[in-house]
């Protein structure tokens, strides 16, 4: 299929440095690759998991595609914009192994912009050229890709661990994967129909019975799982009782408390006041913590996030 996608979208998200792989792909350089070079801040993932983030690639197979339009999103959408393109209308899909090669490139393309950086640690510079670890999530719902499992074992191949996440509305698709994910997560970002119609704005009337199905499958997944709860100032903070019987169907080996950030194209939608503090997402997972008997492992008072589980520390994929 010829790509549909207007023009205006494909420049803009040029301006916001995505880099375009093949006809539906993206690499998108994350703030903590540049704070991990330049100034030995790591993100949070490194802190709870061992997940190096200057060998990291922000991903994703699914650029202009998804079942939801979450208020909270960073990616452009068709309101944003002023123009549309039907998200929900899928390519004819690039093969696993072009889209990992051209991720490789663009992520080296990236590092070429740090080769002069005066303040870029050198050694880390140098491992930073053999990635070891993809995050699939960028932007879009990646399990719209059709070959996913494939392209998750040919990441693999290269030797690069992969943390997948999706919004749970595919579950016929997650549980066909041919080959898990590193981790898998799945955003919980309401308590009820109600909420997630409000904040997740589905694109697909039975949006809210697929997560719920995703979330019966969890259990069935050998990786570590993960719910993941984008927390917005006003929009989905309370009901901690219900997210609790959601954390309870899926038993997932973590649960990722995290704030709304106020960045993207996140800010025509949400004003800066939505961002909740630390304290807040603090006090919102001590409650679920409580719900559902799982601890606090740990936090990040810069990212806002605060890591729950039954384990009593993370594994880690690295030392
Ligand atoms: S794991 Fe996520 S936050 Fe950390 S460097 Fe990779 S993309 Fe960025
Ligand atoms: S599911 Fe993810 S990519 Fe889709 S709109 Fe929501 S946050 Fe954005």
């Amino acid at each position: 299929m010829e790509n549909q996608i207007p023009p205006t979208l494909v420049q803009a998200l040029k301006k916001h440095k995505y880099h375009i792989v093949g006809n539906h792909s993206a690499v998108k350089r994350c703030k903590w690759f540049y704070e991990a070079l330049v100034n030995n801040r790591p993100c949070y993932k490194q802190k709870f998991y061992g997940i190096r983030s200057h060998q990291c690639i922000q991903m994703t197979p699914a650029l202009f595609y998804c079942t939801q339009q979450c208020l909270f999103c960073w990616r452009a959408q068709n309101t944003d914009l002023k123009i549309t393109w039907d998200e929900m209308k899928l390519p004819a899909w690039d093969a696993p192994e072009s889209i990992v090669q051209g991720s490789l490139k663009a992520q080296e393309k990236i590092l070429t912009g740090y080769k002069d950086h005066p303040k870029a640690d050198w050694r880390k510079l140098r491992e930073a050229l053999t990635p070891k670890h993809v995050a699939i999530s960028l932007t879009g719902e990646p399990t719209l890709y059709d070959p996913l499992g494939d392209l998750i074992h040919e990441f693999r191949n290269k030797g690069l661990t992969t943390f997948l996440v999706t919004n749970g509305t595919m579950p016929a698709r997650l549980s066909k994967l041919s080959e898990e994910p590193t981790q898998l997560y799945v955003s919980v970002c309401a308590p009820n129909k109600e909420v997630f119609s409000r904040v997740c704005r589905p694109q697909i009337s039975d949006a809210w019975e697929r997560l719920n199905e995703t979330l019966g499958l969890l259990r069935s997944f050998r990786c570590p799982t993960v719910i993941r709860t984008t927390l917005v100032r006003g929009l989905n903070m309370e009901n901690v009782d219900e997210y609790a019987k959601l954390v309870e169907k899926a038993q997932p080996t973590y649960i990722e408390a995290k704030a709304y950030m106020h960045i993207g194209f996140s800010n025509l939608r949400l004003g800066f006041e939505r961002m909740p503090e630390h304290k807040e997402v603090y006090d919102f997972a001590s409650r679920l913590a409580e719900k559902t008997g799982y601890k606090v492992l740990d936090e990040s008072a810069e990212s806002r996030v605060v890591l729950l589980s039954r384990l009593e520390k993370p594994i880690r994929f690295r030392p």
